[in-house]
């Protein structure tokens, strides 16, 4: 297929890579020049990329940007045909996807959301699994594009569902690695062995995803970002906006909310989500120790 692919920031770059290496021909923009993807061309506005495409893919950080790619200033919507399809993989306001939608409706043009989850591992491998809002003629058209970077897609339902599942994700990734963070600070105050409690966890129901991708980082006090610490606060306040909305209360969210705010400002927004942990850490005055398996 023919594929514009916008945003080639840590998820985007790895996912248009393996579009090309599945034989489709892709044009890649970034707003900043200078991210290439091999065997992709490269359009110098998102207007260029779109022209002919007939699926614009979106990665990019938040609502404004993909507000700013598609209906900005050289946005891709002055050049989408008739019959093309935005599939939009950034984590965005549920509310905003649908009037996006409703926007780009009137030039006969479908929006998909298409959020993921799998982290940067997950884009590099081709393992994503995509939480997906549209008509179900629209998600099968893509269902090639899906297969280059995922392992699996769930559709949640019309466009807007996509994210608003995505967050209902990410609120409970966001509490479980809180809890995490907050058992190995307590555990190492008290003396406990933290490769034990590791032991421990994996043989037990308190086992998960979370404590199995972010444990070994965190023990080797790696927090480079595989999933920025700003990506994950915008995610959080995308989901107290929603539930606000929705007069829902999250009392859990709203105090790790809190967490991310003191995380930022000791400086920490450009490191993975799980350098809260060193938050913890500090209020506790102890360090959690131990090598990854
Ligand atoms: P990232 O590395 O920070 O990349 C962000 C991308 O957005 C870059 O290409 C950036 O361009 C572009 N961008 C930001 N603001 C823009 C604007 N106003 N106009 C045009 N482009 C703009 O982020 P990422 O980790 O790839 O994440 C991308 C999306 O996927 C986010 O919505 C994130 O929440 C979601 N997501 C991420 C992960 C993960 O593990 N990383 C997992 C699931 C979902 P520049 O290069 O010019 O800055």
């Amino acid at each position: 297929m023919r594929v514009a692919f916008l945003g080639l920031g840590i998820m985007g770059q790895a996912m248009a890579t393996n579009l090309v290496k599945a034989g489709h021909e892709v044009t890649v923009w970034n707003r900043t020049p200078g991210k290439l993807v091999e065997g992709a061309a490269v359009a110098p506005t998102p207007a260029a990329a779109a022209q002919e495409a007939e699926v614009i893919w979106l990665c990019v950080s938040d609502t404004d940007a993909v507000e700013e790619v598609v209906f900005g200033k050289e946005g891709a919507e002055s050049s989408l045909q008739s019959g093309a399809i935005i599939a939009d993989s950034s984590t965005i306001s549920p509310g905003a996807t649908v009037k996006f939608a409703e926007r780009v409706g009137a030039k006969g043009v479908a929006w998909v959301d298409a959020p993921m989850t799998g982290s940067k591992i997950g884009a590099r491998d081709g393992t994503l699994v995509f939480i997906v809002g549209g008509a179900e003629d629209q998600v099968e058209r893509l269902k090639p594009l899906f297969a280059a970077m995922g392992k699996k897609i769930f559709r949640m339902g019309e466009t807007g569902k996509g994210q608003a599942t995505k967050l209902a994700m990410n609120l409970q990734i966001a509490l479980i690695y809180e809890g995490f963070a907050e058992a190995l600070t307590l555990a190492t105050k008290l003396g406990v062995d933290t490769q034990q409690l590791m032991s421990l966890i994996e043989a037990t129901m308190v086992r998960s995803g979370v404590v199995e991708y972010k444990g070994p980082f965190i023990l080797n006090r790696d927090f480079t970002p595989n999933f920025p610490l700003r990506l994950m606060h915008k995610d959080i306040k995308l989901t107290l906006d929603a539930a606000k909305e929705a007069r829902v209360k999250l009392p859990a969210l709203e105090t790790v909310e809190e967490i991310y705010e003191m995380a930022t400002e000791d400086g920490h927004k450009d490191l993975d989500y799980a350098a809260t942990l060193t938050l913890l850490e500090k209020w506790a005055g102890v360090q959690v120790k131990g090598k990854a398996a």
